[in-house]
């Protein structure tokens, strides 16, 4: 980075914070002393999405966000929740250098953080992503949750 005023490349950084999702720092030019404030983003690579149809279009974290509102609609989880699970999945491909992902795995990663955190999100949620196309694959989402819960019950004792 080098000064705006004078072009010289030593600068010193004297305040630092977060603002929103940036990095508000304050610097300081060591040969010209003007000062200026930068703002730095953590760099996120786009991640594009393979739908099931096989058409790709470009990840919209909005969109993630809103898919998670409606399935836990009236449901007892914070809002702070929802961008943990969002920031979970942009970070997981970001951490594995991935710039594809699949809807269907998407899905799933949503699904993993939902089991948790709240059951009945976790079946509204896995019956818009699994596309249940009838009765029975709803009821084998919802067996395979108590499943896992007995054993969770009998891991306790
Ligand atoms: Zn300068």
């Amino acid at each position: 980075m080098k000064c705006p005023y004078c072009g010289f490349e030593d600068l010193k950084v004297i305040d630092s914070r977060p603002v929103d999702d940036k990095t508000k720092r304050r610097r300081e030019c060591t040969r010209c002393g003007e000062r200026f404030t930068t703002y730095e983003a953590v760099e996120i690579p786009l991640l594009m999405v393979e739908k099931r149809d096989g058409s790709v279009q470009l990840f919209d974290k909005a969109k993630l966000i809103n898919g998670i509102v409606s399935a836990i609609k009236k449901r007892p989880v914070s809002a702070e929740k929802i961008t943990e699970i969002a920031n979970y999945v942009e970070n997981y491909y970001a951490n594995a250098l991935r710039t594809v992902a699949r809807s269907t795995e998407i899905g799933e990663l949503v699904l993993d953080r939902l089991r948790d955190i709240d059951p009945v999100s976790y079946i509204r949620f896995a019956s818009v992503y699994k596309d249940f196309t009838d009765v029975d694959s709803f009821v084998a989402a919802i067996s395979e949750f108590d499943k896992k819960d007995k054993t969770e019950d009998i891991s306790e004792i």
